[in-house]
This record gives structure tokens, sequence and C-alpha cells, in this order.
């Protein structure tokens, strides 16, 4: 029985519910539920055993439902990276929301003034991340709208070069500017992700940057602790880097998005036995639609799934031969023989990989949650992309 929110969904979705994989249409984004749930418990396991938090990161699957799934299972709250996302999750009912990006346009931070308003109203509490003086003044000014209070993070540049203050004196005099200014706003901690870390294809490498990640966290800390301020909590690392981050001490919380999911790129890192394996659980489900002696065509090209990291995967069902993409623009995708073997007939499904999970799913309206295996399994539920172009 669908659940009360599935009943505005497109009868033709409604209808799949139940149904066998081979009853979803193509191109259609689908997930391995059974997958999922093994890499939710897997991450929070990861955490509780390394006395970690957990606050996934929600802009990967932009879904009420997951997040949902994620606090379930032990998350503290989640990451996301937009105040419309923000907006979204805490529409569904998440009550704990790290805006985890700087924010800086007047009407946007009023919105995110309503937000912690309404979200302290009911219990609830939001959190953004600041790395200038205009950017901690103008959150100050948007406050002020309201008598509510909001989290405060510093983002501190840790390697990756992107946002954040550098880490020195500047951070720390920043860091003061947030504790000794606005009452509203709380100094709730750092925010140091390396997202250049994240896909360094080998353990050495991603060791190297976490490791000097975790020197200018400790440096930015002495600073304050010298000038008589503790820094309440420290928050980052994504998917490829966690377990450094939690094996160094600097960090109390991790925000890992794409092990949900796993990626085509992501299953380019070279692992150790550091940290748990996560397994795909995201497949654009397509169909060959022409053959040739050399190739088969599917209907899934660039407008099903992001390139921006690399081409999908072709995940090969047992007793199947094993074949490459080629991309052949945004409805074509070309797949030929890699070793040897028979190609897919006219018709036949290919389920494929997507490069980077982040991008294809704000690709898709829904997902399609299939428990039971891609060959044998049912349509469970239809996940919503709740978050679908929330970008502002
Ligand atoms: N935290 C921040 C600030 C991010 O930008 C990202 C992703 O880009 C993540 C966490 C999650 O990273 P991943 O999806 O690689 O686990
Ligand atoms: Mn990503």
């Amino acid at each position: 029985k669908p659940p009360p929110e599935a009943e505005d969904l497109p009868p033709r979705l409604l209808g799949l519910i139940g149904q066998g994989v081979e009853s979803i249409e193509t191109p259609a984004l689908v997930v391995d539920a059974d997958a999922l749930g093994r890499n939710i418990r897997r991450m929070a396991d990861f955490a509780t055993r390394h006395h970690m938090r957990l606050r996934p990161h929600a802009k990967m699957h932009k879904s009420v439902e997951i997040a949902r799934l994620q606090m379930q299972a032990g998350a503290v709250g989640i990451c996301v990276q937009k105040v419309s996302e923000a907006e979204v999750m805490a529409a569904g009912g998440l009550n704990d929301i790290f805006i985890s990006n700087e924010i800086i346009a007047a009407p946007k931070l009023l919105r995110v003034a309503a937000l912690a308003y309404q979200m302290q109203q009911r219990g609830g509490r939001l959190a953004i991340a600041v790395d200038s003086h205009e950017g901690i003044e103008m959150l100050a000014h948007a406050m002020r709208m309201t008598n509510a209070s909001i989290d405060v993070f510093l983002e501190i540049d840790v390697g990756q070069g992107r946002c954040g203050a550098p880490a020195g004196p500047e951070a720390a005099r920043l860091a003061l500017e947030i504790e000794r200014g606005a009452a509203q706003l709380r100094f709730a901690g750092l925010h140091a992700y390396h997202g250049g870390a994240q896909h360094l294809r080998t353990p050495d490498e991603r060791r190297m940057a976490i490791s000097h990640a975790a020197e200018a966290v400790g440096k930015v800390c002495s600073l304050l602790s010298a000038a008589g301020i503790e820094v309440p909590l420290v928050t980052g690392a994504g998917t490829g880097t966690f377990s450094l981050e939690a094996a160094s001490g600097a960090w109390h919380e991790l925000q890992p998005g794409s092990y949900l999911f796993m990626d085509a790129s992501y299953a380019r890192n070279h692992q150790d036995n550091t940290q748990p394996r996560f397994e795909h659980a995201l497949f654009v489900k397509s169909q060959v639609i022409s053959v040739s002696a050399d190739r088969v065509v599917v209907d899934a090209g660039h407008k099903s799934h992001a390139i921006d990291s690399g081409l999908p995967l072709v995940h090969s069902l047992p007793g199947q031969a094993s074949l490459t993409y080629a991309d052949a623009g945004d409805e074509h995708g070309i797949l030929r023989l890699a070793l040897g073997g028979l190609l897919p007939l006219l018709g036949a499904t290919a389920w494929l990989i997507p490069g980077h999970c982040d991008p294809t799913v704000n690709l898709h309206d829904f997902m399609i949650s299939v428990r039971g295996g891609l060959q044998e399994g049912r349509v469970e539920s239809i996940i919503r992309v709740d978050g679908r172009g929330a970008v502002q």
C-alpha cells in the first residue's frame, strides 16, 4: 500500500508499485533498496564504532524520505548546500539542518532567518557556514528581523582551495567575531571539508591530504584556544576520506553523501581496509533500441545521467557479458563488448551505474525503489526527488 504522500504521484508511477522490474519504463532512475539499506547501516555503524556524529549530506539525494531513513539509522541531522534545499527538507519534517555553504544575498538570508525561526519554534535547529566578515554581518542583519538564533560554523580552507578562510590568524579573527558579535549568532565550531581529497585515487594520497587538513584544523583550534575560545565542534569529511577524519581525532562530525548510492567515479578510488565498502545502489535502467554487428545503442544519454565525473559503468548481471559505455549524445549511449561474449539483444535491459550520483539525481523527478534485486525484484516505492532543481 503506497504511503499517504504517494497519493499525488502520477498514476503511471503509482501503478508500478508491486510490479516486477521489467515494468519500469526506460530510461529511469532506479534505487536498489536492499543495497541502499546496507549502505545506510554500514555508515551508521562506522560512526557509532568511532564515536563520531553522522550528519549525511542530503544534496546528493535531495529526498525527504531518504533523509528520514538516515535519521532513523542514527544521523544527528543532515547537511544541505542551498537555502531552497533547507526549506524543502524542513518542510518534510527534518529538524536539524546545516547549510554547509556560504550564502551572500540579503533576500536569501531573510529566508534563512525565517527558517531558523520556524525550526526553533518547533524545537529544531538551523546552522549555516560563513567565511567572511561581510557574510557574518549580512547574516546578523537578517537574523535581527526575528528573535531566533542560528548556529554558525566558520568554514576554513583545509586544502581544497574553494570556500573557507585561510587556516591561520584570519580564521581565528572571524571565529572571534562570531563568538563575540551578535547574540543571535552562536559560534558552533569549524566546517572543515576537503572536497579535493575525496577522489584522490590512492589511499596514500588521501591520507596525506587529510593529514594536512587535520593540521590546519589543529592550528585554528590552538589559535582560538589561545584567545580563550573553545571550538565546540569540527564537522567535515566525505565518502572518500571519512575514515581518515575519524582516525585523526580532529573532527567530531562526518558529512558523507555519496556512500548512500556510490557512483562510477567513487568506484575508481582504490581502497584499503580502513573503511567499510559501499555498494552501488543507484542505477539508470536503459533499453537497447538499436543493434549493429559491433555495438548496441541504449536509450540513456546524458539527459539521464551526469557525465561530469566520467561515463557510466555498465552493471552486468550474472551470466551477462561485460560491456563498456560510450557517450552518444543526450539521448543515446553505445555499448560494446569489453572482452568477448554476446551483445545484448534488441529490447534488452542495460543497467548503468552513473558516473556522478549527485547531478544524476537532480536530472530526475522520481527514483523508483526496487526490493529483491535488479533481476527478480519488485518496485517497492517511488521516492520523490523533493529538492530537484532547488539550487538557489
Ligand atoms: N560536505 C560538503 C561540504 C560537500 O560539498 C560534499 C560533497 O561535495 C560532501 C560533504 C559529501 O561528499 P561525498 O558525496 O563525496 O560523500
Ligand atoms: Mn558529488
